[in-house]
């Protein structure tokens, strides 16, 4: 059996950063995750957006981890090589009651220290914004709100804690854990684990790994966010992230671009029971559409080139919960990390670490940390002269594979390479966007599935959407005719 300082339980947002923080001291290190990618549920799907925090609930854990994590993006990003836009953006008011809100917001953000938000008259908002609706009577700057790709953000994070000796089972589904002698069994079908420290990043599963130890405090459910991605062709006209004024419940349905040059429209906010339940709904749909163009006018669901639905775990009694326990020494349980995760996870993972140091954990850093991780070369992205150095570096350069999003099989290859690396069609898309463009891999959804099978040396009936039950072929033609 394989013994650990630490087991990491959820590679999404918050697995990872925590594994990456780890990944700086002498120690050994697993993260599981029950999907067979990292960053496979709330943590791919939301609105990719990095908050300042500017409306948090004031004092609480959440509104000081946004607050502080914020910051921490710019070097990140650029230690992990990956796109970050500090954008900005712009929260519109059209309503007279939502006019009379404004000072409020103002004031929340003064008591979460978010301090460089700017009050703006309908005719500032149309000067920075001119496609906002003309009906617009106010609104709010928030200058560091930004954006990112989310699936990059996890991989990457992933990828550089491998690099410093981290290690990551996938398809490995915790079904038990149980604490004895000061040490953690971590259980699921393909066998045991153990642990001395152990961290409960399970999202919208936290309960349930919780309740293994005895803790029935407290529950999760999913509260569904439904998207529209436009094509880089439709005529919005925004530059920045456009905010509704929120709601109690929810930042309400947004417009913004994305890092890639697309247009994202949502999310709805629906109370769910069924954890699995990320389908998009006719009515969820057309809601966004509805509420969206109440900002921006011009905003067309005939542009859209897909949809895509993300559970926010949502916990009761709520607010984030980032708890040790004193009868159970080394568990440390992150619940409740609701709709702001992505951006929190950097705070959540240092928070996370002190309170592991306080429980015992080793806090002696490594000599020689890996800080850097370098992305996949571009080719999109290349120019004339750059392109034809990758191709003569690596011939593979020269094959595109997803034309609308000019995606090489240099770069497919390399995804697949890279550890944890991709071992699906959707891990593809993560890494390096094959099959995200406008035809959505109409063009490209039979050849990466070819270059799957070659690289992982499995038949291409075995090659998956995203995991075992999605396989993509069942069969050849004529067997089915037979
Ligand atoms: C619609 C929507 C919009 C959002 N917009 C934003 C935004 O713009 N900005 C922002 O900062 N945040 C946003 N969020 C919130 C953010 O996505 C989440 O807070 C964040 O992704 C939570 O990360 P996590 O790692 O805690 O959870 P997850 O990403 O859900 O990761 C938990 C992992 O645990 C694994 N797991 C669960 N059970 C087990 C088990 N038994 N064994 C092994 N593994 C298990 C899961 O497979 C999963 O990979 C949004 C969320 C949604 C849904």
């Amino acid at each position: 059996m394989q013994i650990y300082d630490v087991a990491i339980i959820g590679a999404g947002a918050v697995g990872t950063a925590i594994a990456r923080e780890l990944s700086k001291l002498s120690i050994k290190v697993v993260v599981v995750d029950r999907l067979n990618d990292v960053g496979g549920d709330a943590s791919k799907s939301n609105s990719a957006i990095i908050h300042t925090g500017f409306d948090a609930p004031p004092d609480s854990l959440e509104s000081r981890m946004v607050v502080n994590a914020n910051p921490l993006y710019d070097k990140l990003c650029c230690d992990l090589d990956i796109p970050f836009k500090r954008t900005g953006a712009v929260l519109v008011a059209v309503t007279e009651t939502e006019e009379a809100e404004l000072p409020s917001i103002m004031a929340k953000a003064h008591a979460n220290h978010v301090d460089d938000l700017e009050m703006l008259s309908a005719k500032e908002v149309l000067e920075l914004e001119p496609a906002v609706t003309p009906d617009v009577r106010g609104g709010l700057l928030v200058p560091r709100e930004s954006i990112i790709d989310p699936f990059l953000f996890v991989v990457a994070l992933a990828e550089n804690a491998t690099a410093n000796g981290t290690e990551f089972l996938t398809g490995w589904e915790v079904s038990n854990l149980t604490f004895n002698e000061n040490e953690y069994t971590v259980e699921s079908p393909k066998g045991e684990i153990t642990a001395k420290f152990v961290v409960n990043a399970a999202g919208l599963f936290a309960d349930k790994i919780s309740s293994f130890l005895g803790i029935d405090d407290f529950k999760v459910h999913p509260r569904r966010g439904q998207f529209h991605i436009l094509d880089k062709a439709a005529p919005i006209g925004t530059k920045r992230i456009i905010l509704p004024v929120p709601t109690k419940v929810s930042k309400g349905k947004i417009c913004t671009p994305t890092i890639h040059g697309n247009w994202l429209i949502g999310p709805t906010a629906e109370e769910l029971d069924d954890k699995t339940a990320t389908q998009s709904t006719p009515e969820g749909l057309s809601d966004i559409v509805a509420g969206v163009v109440k900002l921006v006018p011009g905003v067309d669901a005939r542009y859209a080139i897909t949809q895509y639905a993300g559970l926010r775990p949502v916990r009761t009694p709520g607010g984030y919960h980032l708890r040790t326990f004193e009868n159970l020494p080394g568990f440390l349980e992150l619940s409740g990390i609701r709709s702001t995760g992505l951006t929190s996870s950097l705070a959540v993972a240092r928070y996370g670490c002190e309170k592991l140091f306080k429980m015992g954990l080793s806090n002696k850093y490594k000599k020689h940390f890996v800080s850097k991780r370098q992305a996949i070369p571009c080719f999109r992205e290349a120019d004339e002269k750059a392109r034809n150095k990758l191709i003569k570096q690596n011939p593979l350069y020269g094959k595109v594979i997803c034309r609308c999003e000019t995606v090489t099989e240099a770069e497919i290859v390399e995804a697949i390479r890279r550890k944890p690396g991709a071992t699906d069609l959707d891990g593809i898309k993560r890494r390096v966007r094959a099959g995200l463009g406008r035809c959505q891999g109409g063009f490209c959804g039979m050849r990466t599935p070819q270059i799957l099978a070659r690289e992982l040396d499995i038949s291409i009936e075995e090659v998956t959407k995203k995991g075992t039950g999605s396989e993509i072929l069942d069969g050849t033609t004529k067997s089915l005719r037979a």
